[in-house]
């Protein structure tokens, strides 16, 4: 519970839930080893803090996009292997490679950065690469890999990199039965095959995101690398929550609880007035914690269990609720703004339903004022 000198706003990270989650994800995978993605900052539920208990429960590796994230979780003491994948082009792979980060590399000017690390390290780089097969974002494809792998040969013999692993992201894995992941996945076996051919055995092929994860057990190949299922939101909620529990509950404490008179305007533009008389909360939380202006009357909160609406525009460290007549709510009383509909709560997906969005943009833009509490 709150004190009075902790936070009024709270994104409460419950690790109950996470290692439930992962109990779920690692029953689906089937034996199969799980990286978890914990980039941009564990989806804003805190990397350090995620990574350590999904290790604890059985998580084999960490996925991250950036060095600076594998950089954060070494620093913490975190030793199991963590690959990174999203790189400048001539990126300083030197404090990575020290810190024994394995590299994903997309282009041959990453190749090329990567032995320069090594050179200058005195020793093989270890090196995944990120293979595109369909999702035509990042990583290469296949018209430029051959070329990739010429290189990759000469630098392995040479003594610069050794490559541990090839891996894809899936367009369409939210939807289980598209040919697109078909024909994604047999193009990874295509160029899995060229980099066998051409003599470099990868010991490592992955995949599967969360939706693959749970929904197609052919696609697990070496390693599942789940991201979203793992902090209890679903990568397919109109099909099914697959028994995951969302592990980010945010909160607040209302700092302000008032009598407004019907016909009273509420908050900046009085876009809401007050049908009668009523009272209204404030709670400490705005558009520069995460709550998106454009939502502003269109959630509710959780108060004692019960619904009630957050009614005007959304301003930049506060908004108001309709607590509705004669409300015993009380100033310091709390407020949940979303966490698990089991307990009654609004669910972080009724705002991606609202906001046009998914809710992987909703946790992970829950920004740093919002302190995150781990329990
Ligand atoms: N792999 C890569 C390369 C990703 O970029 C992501 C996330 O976007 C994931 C895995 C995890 O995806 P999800 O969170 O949908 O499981």
């Amino acid at each position: 519970q709150f004190q009075t000198s902790q936070p009024q706003a709270l994104a409460t990270i419950d690790h109950d839930a996470l290692a439930h989650n992962v109990g779920v994800v690692r029953e689906r995978a089937g034996g199969t080893p799980v990286m978890a993605v914990v980039k941009a900052d564990g989806y804003g539920h805190g990397a350090v803090e995620m990574a350590r208990t999904m290790l604890a429960e059985g998580v084999r590796e960490l996925g991250v996009c950036t060095l600076a994230e594998a950089l954060e979780l070494r620093a913490a003491g975190i030793t199991a292997p963590i690959l990174s994948w999203l790189h400048a082009h001539d990126a300083d792979f030197a404090p990575a490679m020290e810190a024994d980060v394995e590299l994903a590399v997309s282009t041959r000017l990453h190749l090329a950065a990567v032995v320069d690390a090594a050179r200058r390290a005195g020793r093989a780089a270890v090196l995944t690469v990120k293979v595109d097969t369909g999702l035509n974002r990042n990583g290469v494809n296949a018209d430029d890999w051959p070329r990739l792998l010429e290189e990759i040969v000469a630098a392995q013999r040479a003594g610069t990199v050794r490559l541990r692993g090839v891996f894809t992201h899936f367009a369409r894995a939210d939807e289980p039965d598209h040919p697109v992941i078909d024909s994604q996945a047999a193009r990874l076996k295509e160029m899995v095959g060229q980099a066998r051919a051409a003599g470099l055995g990868p010991e490592v092929v992955h995949a599967a995101n969360s939706a693959a994860t749970l929904t197609r057990p052919d696609l697990r190949f070496d390693m599942v690398r789940p991201g979203i299922a793992l902090y209890g939101l679903s990568p397919m909620p109109d099909v099914s929550d697959f028994g995951l529990r969302p592990v980010m509950r945010l909160s607040g404490r209302f700092v302000n609880v008032k009598n407004v008179r019907e016909g009273d305007g509420v908050s900046y533009g009085h876009t809401w007035t007050a049908p009668h008389d009523t009272t209204v909360g404030v709670l400490p939380l705005g558009y520069a914690d995460g709550i998106p202006r454009t939502l502003s009357g269109r959630f509710d909160v959780a108060v004692d269990g019960e619904r009630r609406p957050a009614v005007g525009r959304v301003c930049m460290d506060q908004f108001v609720v309709d607590l509705g007549p004669g409300s015993g709510v009380r100033i310091g009383d709390e407020a949940v703004i979303f966490g698990d509909p089991r307990r009654g709560e609004p669910h972080a997906q009724e705002w991606a339903e609202a906001l046009g969005t998914i809710h992987y943009e909703v946790v992970t833009g829950i920004k740093g004022r919002v302190q995150r509490r781990h329990i």
